[in-house]
């Protein structure tokens, strides 16, 4: 596990380097709470931070109100390392949303169990969040999770000015392999096709189950004629599936529907319109007879490039 070390003090630092290091955590050291801060921005960032409470700039309780404030991946366990020992300073740094607070100099051993104390915690948090954010079935983000990272990628794409894409994905008559091979092959299939959307898309996309044998996938910085494209690819490579039936060598394959619509700069800022347009899209595939890929039709202000107006 990585832990972010903040100390100002350069021994001091370098001594909690040196014995974090022989204990097999990777270790992110900074000089102060700034810095420390721009460290926990990155969604990369270490989940554990051991700080000094007195730096210049930006001080360890500050730093940690700071921490609690940012909207990170996942939980950041903090520990204050100080030489601050009164009882109303320990309180203050609880108050301020340590997870613990040790006093300088630090007996080893007890920080050794301390810091088991927070990966344990963050191990914790990490499965928890596993759990909530992921379709038990197939394995990739469940609706509600797939929701609130698509918020987000709205968001960052329209400051980045780049366009961001939806791919609803329904599998054609989906209830016939429920009857013809049972449950059991229904849910394999739903399996297999999660597995190969997942396998069409780039890193940067993400997959979701957005229910029953309906998924989705987000591709954030592509615009329409692009995820048309990546569409048309998912469609042909789940057509080309063989899915097998236990016990007998008969195999069967499926195919899907698809639509795509996509947001353009500046555009909304809540991702319901965008899957409310790619479900009338895939409707339409549905409609135009299964197995193909249809793009929302556009708003015309977009496509006109004529921003908010009206026609006359
Ligand atoms: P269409 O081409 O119009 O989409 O037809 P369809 O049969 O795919 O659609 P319909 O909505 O009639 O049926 C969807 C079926 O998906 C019915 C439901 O039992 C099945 N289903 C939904 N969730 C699961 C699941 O988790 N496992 C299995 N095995 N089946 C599921
Ligand atoms: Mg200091
Ligand atoms: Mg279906
Ligand atoms: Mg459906």
């Amino acid at each position: 596990m990585r832990v972010l070390i903040v100390e100002d003090e350069v021994v001091s630092r370098r001594l909690l380097e040196v014995f974090l290091g022989k204990l097999g955590y990777e270790v992110v050291s900074v000089s102060s709470g700034k810095e420390a801060l721009g460290v926990l921005l990155d969604p990369q960032a270490p989940n554990l931070v051991i700080s000094d409470w007195m730096m210049p700039e930006m001080d360890g309780l500050e730093l940690c109100h700071r921490t609690r404030d940012i909207q990170v991946a996942g939980y950041i366990y903090f520990i204050i390392l100080t030489a601050k020992m009164d009882k109303k300073d320990i309180i203050k740094g609880l108050e301020a949303g340590a997870d613990d607070y040790l006093t300088k100099p630090f007996d080893q051993e007890e920080l050794r169990c301390r810091l088991k104390i927070g990966e344990r915690i963050v191990n914790l948090e990490m499965r928890i969040m596993e759990l909530a954010n992921t379709d038990s079935l197939t394995g990739v983000l469940n609706r509600r999770a797939f929701m609130e990272r698509c918020q987000i990628e709205i968001q960052r794409c329209n400051r980045e000015c780049a366009p961001i894409s939806l791919i609803l994905a329904d599998i054609d008559h989906f209830k016939r392999v429920n009857d013809r091979y049972g449950h059991q092959v229904g849910d394999m299939t739903l399996q297999k096709f999660a597995g190969q959307l997942s396998a069409s898309s780039r890193p940067y996309d993400f997959v979701a189950r957005y229910g029953g044998e309906e998924f989705v996938v987000c591709l954030p910085g592509i615009d329409r004629q692009q995820a048309g494209l990546a569409a048309e690819r998912m469609r042909r490579q789940v057509e080309a599936l063989s899915l097998t039936v236990p016990a007998s060598t008969n195999g069967f394959s499926i195919s899907a529907s698809f639509g795509v619509a996509s947001l353009h700069i500046g555009s909304e800022e809540c991702p319901e319109p965008l899957i409310g347009r790619a479900d009338c899209a895939m409707y339409q595939a549905k409609h135009e007879g299964r197995n193909r890929v249809c793009l929302a039709i556009e708003d015309w202000r977009h496509e006109m490039g004529l921003g908010t107006q009206q026609p006359t």
